[in-house]
């Protein structure tokens, strides 16, 4: 039988009993347990062979919540809450004494976000806790933006996914964390740059080379397929080097109008939004289709484009 379904109330019954539910978000698919309970976050931490030292990001239904899970406000960090929640910006800031270490990898400060999705923010505001909700995935592999997604990485160890439907935005929150109350860009992601900047001017990226990671979602090697993956400028001419290959491969917005290859286009309009809100399924569809390689195509280094190639670049050999 499936374990995906619409009955919010089970989902309510489960997490309250310290069991864990897949639930949808406008970026990935989160694995959710409640925050207090030991068992339910060390169960997140073994069903996606996480490592400890990866912190998770506690989801809360409002703004005005934000006052349970930390001390210290910056103004910035108002302003940014006030201005993308619910939405798909994760702040770092001090946390209080009543969140537990396993959630924040013994760390000071713990990730917060209000989730942008009806069903979920229906789900948070019925609970009496908040979730904590990595992205419900084996750690290292792709990231789930359908409910199958998760179906078929988790049937036999969880018992329910929330059903919402596709992720809207479909890659990660931007993840942004605060130096001497400046804030500071962790992981590139959801948002765009500019829109963040109109709210807080000028913000610096700590985003990528990290050789032990503040943010483990920067860990080199990330939403891989299993698939051999390579990132290309020309797609065309990756192509030639693979001859007599089952070949896939991922493009923005031009076809190679190559019909022995198994081709996807994210976005012909040009869209980046649509692009990134398909990336991770196409890259799941791919890897299901027993190909010897898969070839992906950089893209524009701007707005989402920059946060695309980021996903992109983990989940590739980069040529
Ligand atoms: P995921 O939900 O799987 O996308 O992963 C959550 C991301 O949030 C990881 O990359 C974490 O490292 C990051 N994160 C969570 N807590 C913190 C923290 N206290 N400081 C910095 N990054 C964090
Ligand atoms: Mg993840």
């Amino acid at each position: 039988m499936s374990i995906i379904s619409k009955n919010i109330q089970k989902a309510i019954a489960l997490l309250t009993n310290e069991q864990l539910v897949a639930i949808p978000t406008e970026t990935v698919y989160g694995l959710a347990g409640n925050i207090y309970s030991e068992k339910a976050i060390k169960s997140i931490f073994s069903t996606k062979k996480r490592p400890f030292f990866n912190p998770l990001i506690v989801h809360i239904h409002s703004v005005n919540s934000l006052v349970d899970i930390v001390t210290d406000i910056p103004e910035k960090a108002k302003l940014l809450a006030n201005a993308f929640w619910p939405g798909s910006m994760t702040l770092v800031l001090k946390k209080n004494n009543t969140i537990p270490d396993i959630i924040t990898a013994g760390k000071d400060t713990v990730a917060v976000r209000v989730p942008n999705h009806p069903l979920t923010l229906k789900l948070l505001k019925q609970l009496p806790f908040p979730l904590a909700a990595p992205s419900a995935n084996p750690f290292g592999s792709i990231s789930p933006t359908k409910p199958t997604h998760v179906e078929s990485y988790f049937k036999n160890d969880i018992q329910m996914v929330l059903d919402g439907g596709s992720c809207k935005n479909g890659i990660e929150s931007t993840i942004i964390g605060f130096e001497n109350n400046e804030p500071i860009i962790y992981r590139l992601g959801a948002l765009d740059l500019e829109d963040i900047e109109a709210v807080v001017g000028k913000i610096s990226i700590k985003n990528k080379e990290e050789i032990s990671p503040d943010a483990p979602g920067m860990l080199a090697r990330h939403y891989a397929p299993t698939t051999r993956t390579f990132l290309v400028d020309d797609v065309s001419s990756e192509v030639k080097n693979h001859q007599g290959k089952k070949i896939g491969i991922l493009v923005f917005k031009k076809s190679l109008n190559n019909e022995t290859i198994t081709e996807i286009i994210l976005s012909e309009k040009g869209s980046l939004k649509e692009a990134a809100s398909k990336l991770y399924d196409s890259l799941h569809e791919l890897d299901h289709q027993k190909l010897d390689v898969i070839i992906t195509e950089k893209f524009p280094n701007n707005g989402l484009g920059t946060s695309i190639n980021d996903r992109l670049q983990r989940a590739t050999f980069s040529l």
